[in-house]
């Protein structure tokens, strides 16, 4: 494992890495890690809680590192944000989810893709353009692509936020408002935001089984978002309990552990097939 400095250089663990004598830079190494193609696309797959049918899946990226194995994203996106190199690692992402979404539809699937994007994806003037090339490339289109927002990345600049979002959205792509509840926030922007699905929060729903105050909070941001005409999704499922719970408080769709973890968007087809049979 690498800690970080605040210079962003990267100290490494000696145990892990005796035989280096130099330290790189972590953004050298993400750059390089580009080049290598060292980056994997991994997919959960989202299901309606109430047929059991899976309906979409989110693209999460892993970084296969040569020494340290697979790298988990929180290892390495909040420095990717600050260094803006979120920006080349969210058109990876985009690429590489339009090229499965192409595959899964040649073998009759039609799921929508949900990507993550940062501050930093919506201060990109060009993204919107971008996204547009890489979707027509794969004959794919925005209506089938939902773009994951966290509240404290529209709140950083609300105004450029908005316009991108903007334009996003009549691109024909989606908007979801990630982690909902975590932010400092403020609801007014549900109103004139384009957003079409709220994303509850997996750290309300982990313990939703045994702690009251979660499942009030659940209760409440379903409540809302279904008064708002919002489709409403629960993440970090881990038991057939909280699934029944969320289905009977008329939660639309769920992500968790307990249906899939995140898999190689390569074992994706397989997993589909188990899933129906
Ligand atoms: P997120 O967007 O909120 O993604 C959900 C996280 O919850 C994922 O962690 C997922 O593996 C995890 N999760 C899903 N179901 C369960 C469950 O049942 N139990 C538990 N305990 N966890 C569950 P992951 O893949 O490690 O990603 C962490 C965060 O890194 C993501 O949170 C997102 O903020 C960021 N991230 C991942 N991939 C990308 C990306 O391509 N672009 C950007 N901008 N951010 C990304
Ligand atoms: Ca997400
Ligand atoms: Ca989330
Ligand atoms: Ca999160």
């Amino acid at each position: 494992s690498a800690k970080l400095r605040n210079d962003g250089a990267v100290i490494y663990d000696a145990a892990l890495d005796k035989g280096s004598a130099q330290s790189l830079s972590l953004l050298t190494e993400l750059r390089h890690a580009i080049e290598r193609d060292e980056f994997r696309l991994f997919v959960q797959p989202k299901i309606a809680l109430k047929t059991g049918q899976v309906v979409g899946m989110e693209a999460l990226v892993r970084w296969q590192h040569p020494q340290r194995g697979n790298v988990f994203p929180d290892a390495f996106i909040p420095f990717a944000e600050q260094t803006g190199f979120i920006r080349v690692l969210t058109r990876w992402v985009m690429e590489r989810s339009a090229r499965l979404c192409q595959e899964l539809e040649q073998a009759g699937y039609h799921l929508k893709m949900s990507v993550n994007l940062s501050t930093r994806d919506l201060m990109d003037q060009d993204l919107p353009v971008k996204f547009g090339d890489m979707l027509q490339r794969h004959g794919q289109s925005p209506q089938s692509f939902c773009l994951e927002i966290t509240e404290s990345a529209i709140m950083d600049d609300p105004v450029r936020a908005q316009n991108t979002l903007a334009l996003l959205s009549a691109m024909g792509f989606e908007l979801s408002i990630d982690d909902f509840g975590t932010g400092y926030s403020s609801l007014a922007y549900l109103k004139s935001l384009p957003v079409n699905e709220l994303k509850i929060d997996k750290s309300f729903v982990l313990n939703m089984e045994t702690d009251l105050g979660d499942a009030r909070i659940v209760q409440s941001t379903i409540s809302l978002a279904r008064a708002m005409h919002l489709r409403v999704v629960a993440e970090g499922i881990e038991t057939e309990t909280v699934w029944r719970l969320l289905e009977g408080m008329k939660c639309d769709q769920g992500q968790g552990y307990f249906m899939s973890r995140p898999i190689p968007a390569a074992q994706l087809e397989d997993w589909l097939a188990q899933w129906q049979s």
